[in-house]
């Protein structure tokens, strides 16, 4: 399904122009707008799907491979020196376009980027009980 109100399915499909590094049938690559650094690109299916939970599973194997291949290009190519691979679903995660996206963002010493979290103190007997919600929903 194409949604002609979702700017990221007329980018995919070809009707708005973008800095496209990759694309086939399925994907386009492209570089992201407004940068975190040199380089960052947005792989987006050319099919609309909201977020994570939309997204077929299929795709999402393909979309991996993608990721890989785009992530192994930008080593070679830019001199990065690390690579951050970001997927945002709903507001609360930062998401701003609900068309299934992955953030592929190349690091470099002192890019002044911060990408990562607080990490806090785990409670032994709440990560227990959330091992057991999480596993009884799988
Ligand atoms: P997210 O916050 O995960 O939904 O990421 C959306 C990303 O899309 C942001 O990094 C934006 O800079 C980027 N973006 C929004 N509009 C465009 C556009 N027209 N072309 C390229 N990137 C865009
Ligand atoms: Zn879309």
């Amino acid at each position: 399904m194409i949604d002609k109100d979702c700017i990221f399915c007329l980018i995919a499909g070809g009707d708005i122009p973008s800095d496209t590094v990759y694309e086939d049938d399925e994907f386009r690559v492209i570089l992201d707008l407004n940068p975190a650094t040199r380089g960052h690109a947005l792989i987006l299916p050319k099919q609309h799907y909201a977020d994570l939970f939309e997204i077929d599973e299929e795709v999402l194997a393909k979309l991996a491979v993608l990721a890989k291949k785009i992530a192994g290009a930008m080593k070679e190519s830019l001199a990065c020196d690390g690579i951050n691979i970001i997927q945002n679903n709903g507001a609360a995660a930062g998401q701003s376009v609900r068309h299934f996206h992955l953030h592929i963002i190349p690091r470099y010493e002192n890019d002044g980027q911060k990408m990562l979290w607080i990490p806090r103190e785990s409670d032994p007997e709440v990560q227990k009980t959330l091992v057991e919600a999480i596993r009884a929903a799988l």
